[in-house]
């Protein structure tokens, strides 16, 4: 099946499955579940594949589920979308405005499941019809925002079998019927630290004779972020930025402890994995010159997510038949975290960001109480998924094998 038959049966489906996609979109919109409480979310999406003949296996928390299109030899490709919501105030004046008082689909992840949900329907009906060549692996993943929900899905087999992996998220910068695509790294690490500093506490008058504690600690803020800048390969723009910082209660008195929490955040997976030792030796470093005790909590976060570049041609490639030419924009690395990157640490795959923003309309942001999207996207984002899945099955790739003409020019 060639790009315009692809899609003219990709109109046909919309035509007639559009609008209620939409519908189901505003109702995760209206009933948004934080983290790992995506009950009412997942029995949704199951009681729709379930109705298109699918068996979707919802994971054991209950929040979350597995679905398979397809069968036979053929490879196995998985595509991913996001089910959880973030504990923000919904601030849109809309008719679909969340009810759950604190709690708001403010990163679109329900643009992501609904249009995953499409795009498992359309794929139904082609294996119905013996037009798919292989399987396809549908990932409803819960807990993005904390993150974790990538692994608890990789835990369950999520990922086993399968050749290549597909995801991506909206993009309120980006106008709808667009994708923004980038091979290699396209989101950062973004770890948390806690220090804590101890040491004898005493006058303000007799410093000497204490550890001056808030005078050590001033000292570790700048200090550490300062000796990364010197320790780590500017190119990696490895990034610690405090955000927290506790320590005395009066004017007059050295207090005999102190804290201070930041995050890391890093653009490259080399430098990610080295932080900790090296923020740590720095640390015990500054510390020991000052004699004051220090400790660290160092939680990770996600890696960077790191586009295969293959993958990223398959989804350029899938961009084209579906959305049409000129539909893929080059898009920048940013500094946000993704949980999708666990993914690729195991398998080949891409991570695209789709165009939300309705020409000429406002400019949104993620993470905010008014973010929303053109919901033209939600067909955008069901044709080229779709696409996407289709062109990775159809051309059968092996990681290292591109065919010639589905090269498309990427910046
Ligand atoms: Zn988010
Ligand atoms: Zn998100």
């Amino acid at each position: 099946m060639q790009g315009r038959e692809l899609r003219g049966e990709l109109d046909a489906f919309l035509a007639e499955n559009e609008q209620d996609l939409v519908a189901f979109r505003r109702d995760l919109h209206m009933h948004p579940e934080l983290a790992f409480a995506e009950y009412r979310t997942t029995q949704k999406i199951a009681e729709r594949l379930t109705a298109a003949g699918l068996n979707p296996c919802v994971l054991p928390r209950g929040t979350g589920l597995i679905c398979e299109v397809g069968s036979g030899d053929g490879p196995t490709i998985a595509l991913r979308a996001d089910i959880d919501a973030l504990a923000l105030p919904d601030e849109k004046d809309v008719s679909y405005r969340s009810t759950v008082q604190g709690v708001c689909h403010a990163c679109g992840h329900d643009v992501h499941t609904t249009i995953l949900l499409g795009t498992s329907l359309f794929l139904a009906r082609q294996a119905a019809e013996g037009l798919l060549p292989g399987r396809v692996r549908l990932l409803f993943q819960p807990a993005e925002e904390l993150p974790g929900g990538a692994l608890e899905v990789m835990a369950h087999g999520g990922i086993s079998g399968v050749e290549r992996i597909f995801g991506l998220h909206c993009d309120p910068r980006v106008d709808v019927g667009q994708v923004g695509l980038k091979a290699g790294p396209i989101t950062s690490a973004c770890d948390k630290i806690a220090i804590r500093v101890s040491g004898p506490g005493g006058h303000t008058a007799r410093p000497h004779l204490t550890a001056d504690l808030v005078f050590a600690l001033a000292k570790i803020l700048t200090e550490l972020p300062a000796g990364l800048s010197r320790r780590v390969d500017p190119r990696s723009s490895l990034s610690l930025v405090w955000g927290r910082v506790e320590a005395g209660s009066a004017a007059n008195a050295i207090p005999d402890d102190g804290i201070a929490e930041g995050t890391v955040r890093c653009l490259d997976e080399s430098a990610w994995h080295a932080a900790p030792d090296l923020i740590k030796a720095l640390l015990e470093s500054v510390a020991g010159a000052y004699g004051v005790e220090a400790t660290m909590d160092y939680s990770r976060g996600v890696p960077p997510v790191v586009n295969d570049e293959d993958s990223v041609q398959m989804l350029a490639e899938a961009a084209e038949r579906a959305l049409g030419p000129g539909t893929v924009v080059p898009t920048q690395q940013s500094l946000g975290g993704e949980d999708f990157a666990w993914y690729l640490e195991s398998i080949p795959g891409a991570f695209a960001r789709l165009g939300t923003r309705s020409p000429g309309g406002l400019d949104y942001d993620i993470h905010q109480g008014t973010f929303d999207v053109d919901e033209s996207a939600i067909g955008s984002g069901v044709r080229f998924m779709a696409a996407t899945a289709l062109t990775a099955l159809w051309d059968g790739h092996r990681p290292g094998q591109v065919a010639e003409q589905t090269v498309v020019e990427l910046i």
